[in-house]
């Protein structure tokens, strides 16, 4: 049996085509919709509007992934304890988040936002890139243009969006970050750095709770004093992370924005020694691949809202079936939605040469997602197993639906990565 995971990428491609005169002249936007799972829960429900909700797992001991900004004033914030949000915001209206809604007008904005502007990057379930340099020499400004996309959205969609315009994706995330909410915010072109100074350093991506410990140790509160210093420090002391937050700092930053289309998408095949009709063990093998991709999809935060099935039979015709799946990296989830698609679509009962799995639309936020897609449980049970497998190697746990594999003297071979 033969098996390999390909993680694949054109993005370097991109680099070739642009000259840094282009890089520092383009205009990037960022676009993120305000406190976007409240939003749709008030679409649905306007009696929601102007009071605390807050959006986490049901049970006491989850974790809030989402609250508006009349819950903020009381202190709570995402990723708290729903258990301290309780206790803060006890007037709160206290929602179990909807994934498939959350999906659903995701992916409605993303058809707006497709439909109107050149390349666009859908960053996480909220939030895209739009590259749209150039747009002042054709169309209008580049301002007057966002600003009417900015407006169609909250028309067509009932859903407030914010947003940042500069020449690269870190600033305008920043300056999208600094309009909230509600909010438009451009950054003109050669006061990048300018507007950055003042900022604390923890509004930098990429600087977590660690890293601005550490920054504060350097005496480092304002991103100005980053500005002021050398990155050979900043290489020294913090190695390729320190470069990278002293670029951003520096509103260095010529990141493409990426469209599906040459996004990295993640796929496993097997190839069975002998060719098989036996849907137990096609189902067996489905699961078992997921297994393993999706722990690469966790490992790299993201989650993915695109599945796809491929079967190859003894003919060598190739089928693939696909299916857009509402936001997630959770084996049980993927799992059913693969399995439904190789109960709907293996029907000729042919024999099987290989199969595969793809997931593709990959985006950010996996940790804002899973927190109340699953059961405590189930998040539990999957930070467990990820901690073994991070430590051990990937061979070293299989949740039961993937035991029986090699039963037919298949060779398990660990997966590798193809560039
Ligand atoms: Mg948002």
């Amino acid at each position: 049996m033969l098996r390999f995971v390909a993680i694949s990428s054109l993005k370097n491609r991109y680099f070739w085509k642009v000259t840094v005169k282009e890089i520092m002249e383009r205009r990037v936007m960022h676009m993120d919709l305000d406190s976007f799972f409240v939003s749709v829960e008030r679409l649905q429900n306007s009696a929601l509007m102007g009071k605390p909700v807050i959006i986490c797992g049901s049970s006491d001991r989850g974790v809030v992934s989402s609250c508006s900004y009349e819950a903020r004033q009381f202190g709570v914030h995402s990723a708290m304890s729903a258990k301290l949000a309780r206790q803060l915001c006890p007037q709160g209206i206290f929602i179990s988040g909807d994934m498939d809604a959350y999906s659903k007008h995701s992916r409605i904005v993303t058809e707006i936002i497709e439909s109107r502007a050149p390349v666009v990057e859908k960053a996480s379930i909220d939030e895209h890139y739009l590259d749209i340099s150039g747009m002042d020499k054709y169309i209008k400004t580049a301002t007057l243009w966002a600003h009417e996309l900015r407006e169609t959205i909250m028309q067509q969609t009932g859903l407030p969006i914010s947003f940042g315009l500069s020449n690269n994706k870190t600033v305008s995330k920043i300056a999208t970050n600094e309009a909230k909410p509600n909010g438009e915010k451009y950054i003109d072109l050669g006061l990048e750095k300018q507007f950055l100074a003042p900022l604390s350093i923890k509004k930098m991506p990429g600087v977590g709770d660690k890293t601005y410990v550490q920054l504060r140790s350097m005496g480092i509160e304002k991103i100005e004093t980053v500005q002021q210093m050398q990155v050979g420090l900043f290489q020294r002391v913090m190695g390729e992370n320190g470069v990278l937050i002293w670029k951003r700092c520096n509103a260095i930053d010529n990141n493409p924005v990426e469209p599906y289309s040459e996004q990295k998408s993640m796929s496993t095949e097997t190839t069975f020694d002998k060719d098989t009709t036996d849907v137990q063990h096609l189902k067996r093998m489905v699961v078992s691949m997921v297994h393993e991709l999706a722990f690469q999809l966790r490992k790299q935060e993201k989650v993915t809202g695109c599945v796809t099935l491929k079967l190859r039979y003894s003919d060598f015709q190739t089928h693939t079936f696909q299916m857009k799946i509402p936001y997630t990296a959770s084996d049980h989830v993927i799992q059913k939605k693969l399995l439904e698609l190789l109960d709907k679509n293996y029907t000729r009962r042919v024999l099987i040469r290989l199969i595969g799995i793809k997931f593709s639309h990959l985006v950010n936020g996996f940790n804002q997602i899973n927190l109340f897609d699953d059961t405590e449980e189930m998040v539990k049970l999957y930070q467990a197993m990820d901690k073994i497998r991070l430590k051990f190697g990937d061979s070293a746990i299989k949740k039961a639906g993937g035991l029986g594999m090699g039963r037919r003297g298949e060779g398990h071979l660990p997966p590798g990565k193809d560039a």
